[in-house]
């Protein structure tokens, strides 16, 4: 333990050595634009109203739905009152329909009354008008299990999920990064090209029954469909005491004629899904439980469930959110700094971790840009994205758009092809032009520092750029890579985009994709910290002689 300590020490002091002789002072801003930005960041924050309007008023944000329309609209001429330029909407897609609840109810009625904490799954299909009917546990691990259940589930509410066992919280929903956390981050290792896939680390056995419960996963859906369950119920796969996680509904995947043949995966939100899904719904988990223990004691139980839900089939297109501070150096004009975060969201509560937050601390670090007078030599553009729940669509098309992809490399279906070609990357027209995108994501948890993606090169100038929040919270660097949101999109393409690190706060426990996941989960101090040091990074960004290093593609 001490010898880490003291490790740690002497990496540190080179670190801080580095900058000063590799770069001198040219990439930092003088101190008072610093303790400008600190004090219009902290003192005059406008990020918590911005949080409360984008959840509170407009609510959730399911992609392709008219709640992140309207956010879109929103942000849009918000920024524009902030003197924001070129503040628009670009499209991409097309990526399906959009969905909104009309009416929901869900009740035990028999034996008698006992009121649910339930939640209906994203594009869930309505029922056939108020449903009141027995209510059936379809216990099946394998497939001799179904042949029990046959002709027993029409019109029935079927409970698919098992207990979950619910276990006291001692030890606290909410957490930050210990200084210990932090040294382990800053000591590790370089990424290695590609990263190990969650089922290459799997035993043979472990395998094998991840993949036996995931065929009986996929037959369940399909079998319900043929049976004609009128209503699909399941457990919160985490959290208690009314907190319910809850995303998009389950489709019966079709099944191709040839095994050889590549199947059509359907996702929920594609017209040809609807014929295929079933009404359904998540129940928090002590409610559950109760559930299957009554029915384990021989009770014989009565729901009424009513889903009504209504499909926008309008606009197949979804929108992303852009708007700029114009650069003022006539020679990099033309350059780009971008930051952003995502705005969609799933529909259980108001995505105020999941991505409220990141959306309010990217606009915010702007206002402060603007609020000052600030004359960035670059031009800061900032982006909200859509459809990163549903695998980081919105960036992802705006990066191809703007600025390029990776082109072969097989078809990303089934294991590895050592013979497909090397992925070739074909660059779009602002490939050049981009210095750095900064991106938020992580909840509502205060910047502790940056992610480098293994870049190392930009390590001296974030190093420097950290040093004036370093009271703040916010001072370490890691060489590693983080995952599961948009500055993947730039990374993929050897463009430098960084994900700040934060504070977990209740994000795995509580927030993340829940109920639970509203302006009352955010901590505002918090999120006027990130907003200032994602301004103080972007500006500081935007005013370099030099485009921030990148690293050598792979
Ligand atoms: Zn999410």
């Amino acid at each position: 333990m001490m010898l880490r300590r003291k490790l740690t020490v002497v990496f540190l002091l080179c670190a801080l050595l580095v900058p000063t002789l590799a770069f001198g002072q040219s990439n930092s801003a003088p101190k008072e634009v610093i303790d400008k930005i600190k004090d219009e960041g902290m003192n005059r924050s406008q990020v918590m109203q911005t949080l409360s309007y984008l959840t509170d008023v407009i609510g959730a944000r399911l992609t392709g739905s008219p709640g992140l329309k309207n956010a879109n609209e929103w942000t849009k001429d918000t920024l524009t009152k902030w003197g924001l330029q070129n503040a628009h909407l670009e499209a991409w897609g097309p990526f399906g329909r959009g969905w909104t609840l009309k009416d929901f109810n869900a009740q035990v009625v028999s034996p008698y009354t006992i009121p649910l904490i339930a939640y209906p799954k994203a594009w869930s299909p309505s029922t056939k008008g108020v449903v009141t009917s027995d209510v059936v546990y379809l216990d099946v691990k394998t497939d001799a299990d179904f042949d029990k259940y046959k002709g027993q589930l029409k019109g029935k509410i079927v409970l698919i999920s098992d207990i979950r066992n619910i276990e006291a919280d001692f030890k606290g929903y909410g957490s930050r990064y210990t200084d210990e956390d932090l040294a382990k981050m800053e000591a590790a290792t370089p990424p290695t090209a590609g990263g190990q896939r969650p089922q290459q680390q799997m035993t043979d056995e472990q395998r094998q029954r991840f993949q036996q419960q995931q065929q009986v996963a996929g037959k369940r859906f399909q079998f319900l469909l043929d049976e004609g369950a009128a209503v699909v119920v399941d457990n919160s796969r985490g959290g208690s005491g009314g907190t319910v996680f809850v995303q998009g509904a389950t489709v019966a995947q079709p099944v191709p004629a040839n095994p050889q043949d590549r199947p059509t995966r359907l996702a929920a939100q594609q017209k040809e899904a609807e014929s295929r899904m079933l009404p359904q719904m998540t129940v928090a988990s002590e409610h559950y439980n109760r559930m299957i223990r009554m029915i384990q004691q021989g009770v014989k139980l009565k729901m009424t469930v009513n889903i009504q839900s209504e499909y926008q089939d309008a606009d197949p297109m979804v929108y992303n959110t852009i708007a700029e501070i114009p650069g003022s150096d006539p020679k990099l004009k033309d350059e780009i700094v971008m930051l952003g975060g995502h705005m969609d969201s799933w529909q259980g509560g108001t995505g105020a971790t999941d991505n409220g937050a990141g959306v309010s601390v990217a606009m915010e670090a702007v206002r402060i840009i603007q609020a000052l007078g600030l004359k960035p030599r670059r031009t800061i553009r900032v982006a909200l994205w859509t459809g990163e729940e549903q695998g980081l669509l919105g960036s992802r098309a705006y990066v191809k758009q703007h600025f390029g992809e990776m082109q072969g490399g097989g078809n990303g279906f089934g294991p590895p092809d050592p013979n497909a070609p090397k992925p070739t990357l074909v660059k779009g027209a602002e490939y050049e032009k981009l210095s750095a995108y900064y991106n938020l994501d992580n909840g509502t948890g205060k910047v502790r520092g940056v992610y480098l993606q293994g870049n190392n090169a930009v390590a001296p100038i974030f190093k420097e750029w950290l040093m004036p929040f370093g009271d703040m919270g916010a001072k370490t660097l890691t060489i590693s890579n983080t995952g599961g949101t948009d500055h993947l999109s730039y990374d993929g393409i050897g463009l430098p985009g960084f994900q700040f690190i934060q504070d977990t706060i209740e994000y795995d426990t509580r927030t993340h994709h829940s109920n639970q996941d509203v302006y009352d989960r955010i901590q505002a101090d918090d999120m006027k910290q990130a907003s200032t040091i994602m301004a103080a990074f972007v500006y500081q960004t935007a005013m370099m002689d030099q485009r921030m290093p990148r690293k050598e593609m792979k």
